[in-house]
């Protein structure tokens, strides 16, 4: 039986994790048993998958006790199997809560024992706080990946990450650049990749079909899968697939990082 690929996307809040996490998902799901865990207390990495918002965890264990699989676990497009660790109340407790509990409950329920080829972790990193870097700890997660535009907020939250990386010693297997739009911005994104001692591994292009597909609630894999976008999913799936080139990251310090953003504009 083949180890399981654990894979964790980070990324600031809005940046686009989500819907490249359930791309993703959705290209792997034609050869493998995929396995998606959305940590963001917005809790909507799997609804392009399944089609609608589903519980998340922490709702369900307000409900009842005795939680099985079936309470958490959802299947969706393709057969992905999705999971919501969901958050309190905004302005109520910890952000970050949810994903320890959720794992926990997770490994209880076995669900990781039963071989998914594939599990990806879709986290908040706007603040890398305990339970938001729960997916390394612990080995949860053996790679990691950073989602970022070539925004200074993005790049900003992405360099915050490589540090949370590098505290837990995990393995960085490369930055997403999602684009908005600006210009230089895929230049912009390597320069950081290459100043954090990482590389760039996938480019996705701002498309209007990310938003009607998910007026639809499918990704864009589901609904254009002819598309160039969708094509940009399937492509970042096999560099995925195939990286071997994983790293600590050597993240910016306060002027290293004004330095290299202010040589772009
Ligand atoms: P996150 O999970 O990082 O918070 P989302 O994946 O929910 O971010 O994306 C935020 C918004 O940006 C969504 O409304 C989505 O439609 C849009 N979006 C994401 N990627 C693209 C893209 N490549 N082109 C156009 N819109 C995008
Ligand atoms: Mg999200």
């Amino acid at each position: 039986m083949s180890k399981t690929k654990h894979i964790a996307i980070y990324g600031k809040g809005g940046i686009g994790k989500s819907t490249i996490v359930a791309n993703l998902a959705a290209a792997y799901s034609e050869n493998k048993n995929v396995l998606i865990i959305g940590c963001d207390p917005k809790a909507d990495t799997t609804r392009t998958l399944v089609g609608r918002r589903i519980p998340t965890i922490l709702d369900i264990l307000k409900e009842k006790r005795d939680v099985r699989q079936d309470d958490v676990l959802f299947q969706g497009y393709g057969g992905v199997k999705c999971v919501e660790s969901g958050g309190p109340e905004p302005g109520v407790g910890c952000a970050g809560r949810g994903v320890i509990v959720a794992m926990k409950l997770l490994e209880n329920l076995e669900v990781f024992s039963q071989n998914p080829e594939i599990i990806i972790y879709d986290v908040l990193g706007d603040v890398v706080c305990g339970g938001f870097a729960a997916p390394l700890r612990e080995n949860f997660a053996d790679e990691v990946y950073i989602v970022t535009s070539g925004e200074y907020m993005a790049l900003y939250a992405a360099n915050n990450i490589s540090k949370g990386i590098k505290k837990l010693k995990s393995n960085l297997g490369g930055i997403i650049c999602n684009c908005r739009g600006i210009p230089l911005e895929v230049e912009i994104v390597e320069e950081f990749a290459r100043r954090i001692g990482s590389q760039v591994s996938g480019v996705i292009p701002r498309s209007e079909l990310v938003q009607e597909s998910e007026i639809d609630a499918k990704t864009v894999v589901e609904k254009f899968p002819d598309s160039e976008q969708s094509q940009k999913y399937y492509q970042l799936s096999k560099t995925i697939s195939a990286n071997q080139d994983f790293v600590i990251p050597e993240p910016m310090n306060v002027e290293e990082f004004e330095e290299f953003f202010r040589a772009f504009q």
